[in-house]
């Protein structure tokens, strides 16, 4: 299950405060509820009875990935609701001016890789007197296999954004970086190909990849190798969350609350060798490219051998950096 540390410690806080167990602090902030008058300009108010825990969502508690803007826009989905409404109970019209109305909200839970924006995803209404509020967090997860989507915008051309795929591979290889030593190395090799070029041609997208995403981020030129200090690679194995395949995300940044911002998330087979050289690790090698070398592109087939990727990493076709490493269990 995902975990909603912002819901536990407020429960704990309100134990703590009210002499209470954390159960009955849990069912005391579920039954406490509470009047939320809402009024459009030059209508006459409605009342909603919510939920303490209602409340504190609608207050902006355990919102992510939206601007403060959307913020006040979730509040607003109330105000703009029309106020009679059919009860999603008993099925009879309920009008809010003069019913006691209850909400009822299903939220898709916050999951930072593969949910980033906590949003709304049912609301209904119903007389106070058929169903108590409700606050319903549900876990719902994007994620698929093989390349992965993002947009790159055009330097000169900032209205254009081209699609590009990523794929994510993550191989051992032996240690390109100190001919001492030739230990194995676990590395993620990302891909880019450019799917719409608007044509403007593949090596101008990529030239866009490189400066702006992959040079500013930290990555470079064999035989030095950078670090990616805005990249987190997160690594699951499956079984978490119900999630049947291993998966790796990788995040780039942060958003203005200091969220992680995602770049991409894949379902993979990941082999245990990999997974086994991850552990004790706080660092992922990662490569990244193609790189255009003299204006030319290489393409990077899928069956790619360890050698063939070191041969392209001195050429300059792929630039590498360490990036943290968000811990497999
Ligand atoms: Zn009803």
């Amino acid at each position: 299950m995902v975990e909603y540390d912002y819901l536990k410690s407020r429960v704990r806080s309100y134990a703590a405060a009210h002499g209470l167990t954390y159960q009955q602090a849990q069912q005391r902030l579920r039954d406490d509820t509470t009047i939320y008058k809402v009024r459009a300009t030059g209508q006459p108010p409605v009342e909603y009875v919510i939920s303490t825990e209602m409340a504190a969502f609608l207050s902006g508690e355990g919102l992510h990935g939206m601007g403060p803007s959307d913020r006040e826009s979730l509040n607003s989905q109330l105000i703009q609701l029309p106020p009679v409404y059919e009860c999603g109970t008993c099925g009879e019209p309920g009008d809010a001016h003069d019913d006691a109305t209850t909400i009822r909200a299903v939220i898709a839970a916050y999951e930072p890789d593969l949910n980033p924006v906590t949003w709304v995803q049912d609301l209904s209404r119903h007389h106070a007197r058929c169903a108590p509020p409700r606050l319903v967090w549900k876990q719902l997860i994007a994620l698929t296999s093989g390349a992965q989507r993002v947009c790159v915008t055009g330097g000169t051309h900032r209205d254009i954004e081209a699609a590009c795929d990523l794929t994510l591979r993550p191989l051992v290889m032996a240690t390109m970086f100190d001919d001492q030593l030739r230990s194995a190395e676990p590395v993620l090799l990302v891909t880019a190909e450019v799917v719409d070029d608007h044509g403007l041609g593949t090596v101008y997208w990529l030239n866009q990849l490189e400066h702006q995403w992959w040079r500013p981020d930290g990555f470079a030129d064999h035989p030095s190798r950078g670090y990616a200090a805005n990249w987190s690679i997160r690594v699951e194995e499956a079984g978490r969350d119900g999630i049947a395949s291993p998966w790796i995300a990788i995040r780039y940044g942060t958003d203005h609350a200091g969220d992680p911002l995602p770049l991409c998330a894949a379902a993979l087979d990941i082999p245990a060798p990999w997974l086994g050289l991850l552990r004790g690790r706080k660092e992922l090698l990662v490569l990244v490219g193609p790189i255009t070398v003299a204006g030319e592109a290489e393409s990077i087939p899928p069956d790619l051998t360890p050698r063939q990727i070191g041969a392209m990493l001195k050429h300059g076709s792929l630039v590498a950096a360490d990036a943290p490493l968000i811990k497999v269990a």
